[in-house]
């Protein structure tokens, strides 16, 4: 039988790295599978502006290769590839990696949650550039400017509702007439005198110049007619997906596809803990997720010390 490990690491955002640096420093000898995209989400982002520490911004690519460089420090081992499987069913846990197993007394999940995008022509040009989806991440740069929010739930309420802080003005488009935000959400974003709500329009064609977005064509899906709007900011709040499906259902999930956690940061088997964006549908920040990485590497400690190592 292979090395059993003391804990495997899955995924190398913000909570993987902090879990992979407490863990390292306990001398648990953390094993990391950092995924296909390693670094995680922030990867995508040029400017973070609120994480502590970094007085003057840093770039999403940097502050992760330093997390990454923290916790390698340490000892944590770092495998840029992806988990196609796990087995939960008994103990040591099973970790499949490229067809290679690997073994383990405690695993953490920490996958993180993509955020769903429209697909909108030139969209991937301008990810980053103008188009984001994170309103408490990106708001702040769009000072004085008028933006766009796409979407009909309470997180398109709740950015909207937010970004009156910076922009100008706020439109809200929303594919349907109907929408699914709160009654008390929905009244708040009508009611403020900087939003303008915009049913039956979806976001066609993404438009920029070299300076990043300047507007976008809208189509109304009824009869496929079109108008432009001119934003330099556009939200698109349609909803995040947790990465969970190669768990095959083997620790509880809500509807959504969220890890449950049961008690603390562990999850419905014990010894399988989970942190950061793949339980959280509520904050969703490189900080909270780094903290509760910081959470589940503790109580993974005192699980094995209970245990396994008693
Ligand atoms: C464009 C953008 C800008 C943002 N800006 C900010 C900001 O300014 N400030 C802020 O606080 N937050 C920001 N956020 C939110 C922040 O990125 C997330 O809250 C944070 O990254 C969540 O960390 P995490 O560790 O939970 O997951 P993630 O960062 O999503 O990392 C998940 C990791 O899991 C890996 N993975 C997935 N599946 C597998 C698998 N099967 N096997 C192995 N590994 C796997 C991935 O490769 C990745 O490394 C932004 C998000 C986006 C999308």
């Amino acid at each position: 039988m292979s090395e059993v490990r003391n804990v495997i690491i899955i995924g190398s955002g913000p909570a993987g790295y902090t879990a992979g640096l407490y863990n390292a420093r306990a001398m648990l000898n953390p094993l990391m599978f950092g995924g296909y995209m390693s670094g995680g989400q922030l990867m995508l982002t040029t400017d973070i502006e609120n994480f502590p520490g970094y007085p003057e911004g840093i770039s999403g690519a940097e502050m992760m290769m330093q997390l990454r460089q923290q916790a390698e420090k340490f000892g944590l081992e770092v495998h840029d590839k992806d988990v196609s499987k796990v087995d939960f069913s008994s103990s040591p846990f099973t970790v499949t990696v490229e067809g290679e197993e690997y073994k383990s007394h405690a695993v953490i999940i920490s996958t993180g949650a993509e955020a769903i995008w429209l697909g909108a022509e030139n969209e991937d040009a301008q990810k980053g550039r103008g188009i984001s989806v994170c309103a408490t991440c990106d708001g702040a740069f769009f000072r004085d400017q008028e933006v766009l929010v796409i979407g009909g739930g309470d997180s398109a309420m709740e950015e909207a509702t937010f970004l009156t802080r910076f922009a100008s003005k706020v439109t809200i488009i929303h594919r349907r007439e109907v929408f699914r935000a709160s009654k008390v959400m929905l009244d708040r974003a009508k009611t403020h005198p900087k939003i303008e709500m915009k049913m039956h329009r979806q976001v066609k064609t993404w438009l920029s110049d070299d300076n990043g977005l300047t507007g976008a064509i809208l189509e109304d899906p009824r009869d496929g007619s079109t108008e432009e709007i001119g934003v330099t900011g556009a939200f698109i709040a349609i909803g995040h997906k947790p990465i969970t499906k190669f768990l095959d259902g083997q620790v509880e999930t809500d509807e959504s596809g969220y890890i449950v956690a049961k008690e603390h940061t562990m999850t419905s088997v014990p010894g399988v803990f989970a942190a950061g964006d793949v339980v959280d549908t509520r904050y969703r920040q490189a900080i909270t997720a780094a903290g509760m990485g910081c959470q589940a590497a503790i109580d993974v400690e005192h699980w094995l010390e209970n245990n396994i190592h008693n």
